[in-house]
């Protein structure tokens, strides 16, 4: 029995390991105000872009970042509004949501891919966003390779790079 456990476990981790080499990488926090290098944007897929990063200045005022971020040619979502602890961790209005959806817009001129909430906090009452846009939730970071700008994550970039 144990023997099973173990081999089941161990196959299962195998798979886990092999669908992240596959699927697209991301790269989590991107804003101009949180530095990152180029050579992360660029082996990345899909770019989780944050808005109005503390709610400081909001990325649609910085026309220049944006052209930079679409010149990479790469799949953009957001990542949350202001990326404030446990940002969706209670609920949000509409209007809240849909004020991030029109700065991503302003930006980039086009709608974001996917939704990712910061530290992957989320509640149950924020589920209605899953019915506009495609949301990531926590299994997401363990079946993709996902980067950090400013290395933050939970995992450091160099061990994103070895599994
Ligand atoms: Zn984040």
């Amino acid at each position: 029995m144990k023997r099973i456990i173990l081999l089941s476990f161990a196959i299962l981790l195998i798979l886990s390991l092999s669908v992240r080499l596959i699927l697209p990488r991301e790269l989590d926090d991107l804003s101009p105000a949180i530095p990152c290098d180029d050579s992360l944007i660029k082996k990345s897929d899909i770019l989780f872009v944050i808005p109005n990063f503390q709610g400081k200045s909001p990325i649609s005022k910085n026309k220049k970042w944006c052209r930079k971020i679409l010149s990479f040619n790469k799949t953009l979502a957001l990542h949350g509004k202001t990326h404030e602890y446990r940002e969706f961790g209670e609920p949000r209005s509409p209007e809240y949501v849909h004020e991030a959806f029109r700065i991503f817009q302003d930006c980039f001129n086009k709608s974001p891919a996917y939704f990712k909430p910061p530290h992957l906090a989320w509640t149950k009452e924020n589920d209605w966003i899953g019915k506009i846009i495609p949301v990531k939730l926590k299994a997401n970071q363990f079946f993709h390779k996902v980067y950090h700008c400013n290395d933050t994550g939970f995992f450091p970039n160099w061990l994103i790079d070895l599994v």
